[in-house]
């Protein structure tokens, strides 16, 4: 056989891999007077790991405003993650629990099968804004659990090729949190310190993974990252090349994948529509407790759209 082609060669020339890994932009979404960047969920992609939500928020300018307010809402079948760069906020909770927050620490809180809470900015409070808020859904088997808080002033960090790395649950790089987790996940900041860095990262091959810039830009196995995007990395790929510029910070998300069917409506993350259902009538009975200390109403639920509930994702 003889080619007819002017230019043979070109069949020659490697054929480019199927490009597995995933880069998706933010949408904006309002949430108690902040603009947030709303990484997951996607469309497509409705957990990585449990990890269920993603926003990233700020840096905010604060100063002499009230900054965040977030009135008192139900959460069911999720933990909540508040993670900040800069600032401080002021957790409340029906447990009773009142902790103010600051960069560095982690609050925690399991809703399990249920919890309210609010979130607001202190009254005297620093003049920058800029965190993350993440939810990590329940496990069948767990998502039933009593409430819980826990907030982790001190967390585990650990050096990488001039990256400085905080792991706020599960385990990164030889550091592991003491966080309480319900499925085999990890979260993690890693902060080029001071410098460019650069590593070659292990992950648990049975993990699959996203990467977000919170300040800077990066790249992860080359894939240039800036503010208010979300490189997905499926499982089975046993490191990552992660590189930054001096003082950017990279969030990394991981975990087992959940092959679990989801249904988030509003706060709630559930199974079914019923559930959604059950917990929309149970917030607006009062049946979540009080959340004591908040000036102002609760979040009233928003009005159920059985069009939206009728399929799990
Ligand atoms: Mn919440």
């Amino acid at each position: 056989m003889s080619t007819v082609e002017a230019n043979p060669e070109v069949a020659s020339q490697p054929v480019p891999e199927p490009h597995d890994l995933e880069l998706t932009a933010a949408r904006n979404a309002n949430v108690g007077a902040v603009t947030v960047r709303r990484l997951l969920p996607l469309r497509m992609r409705r957990s990585v790991g449990a990890w269920c939500f993603v926003d990233h928020y700020g840096p905010l300018d604060v100063d002499g405003v009230a900054g965040m307010n977030v009135p008192p809402h139900p959460h069911i079948g999720l933990q909540t993650v508040t993670w900040l760069l800069a600032g401080n906020v002021l957790h409340r909770d029906s447990l009773g629990s009142e902790q103010l927050i600051r960069p560095g620490q982690l609050n925690l809180m399991t809703a399990g099968r249920g919890i309210a809470h609010g979130e607001e900015s202190p009254t005297k409070h620093d003049p920058v804004l800029h965190g993350v808020q993440l939810w990590v859904a329940l496990p069948s088997a767990s998502r039933h659990t009593e409430p819980a808080f826990e907030h982790h002033a001190q967390l585990p960090q650990t050096r990488l090729g001039g990256f400085a790395i905080t792991v706020l649950v599960g385990e990164l790089a030889g550091a592991g949190s003491p966080a309480t987790t319900f499925s085999p996940i990890v979260g993690a900041e890693l902060t080029a310190a001071g410098r460019p860095a650069s590593c070659l990262l292990p992950l648990p091959p049975d993990f699959e993974h996203v990467a977000f810039v919170a300040a800077g830009q990066a790249s992860v196995d080359g894939v240039d990252l800036a503010v208010g995007q979300l490189l997905y990395l499926p499982d089975g790929r046993p490191e990552a090349v992660l590189a930054a510029p001096a003082d950017a910070t990279l969030m990394l998300l991981g975990g087992v994948p959940l092959g679990e069917p989801l249904l988030m409506w509003w706060n709630f993350v559930a199974r079914t529509p019923e559930e959604i259902a059950a917990a929309t009538a149970a917030w607006r009975a009062g049946e979540f407790g009080p959340v004591g200390g908040y000036q102002g109403d609760p979040l009233p639920a928003p009005p159920l759209d059985a069009r939206r509930l009728r399929r799990p994702v």
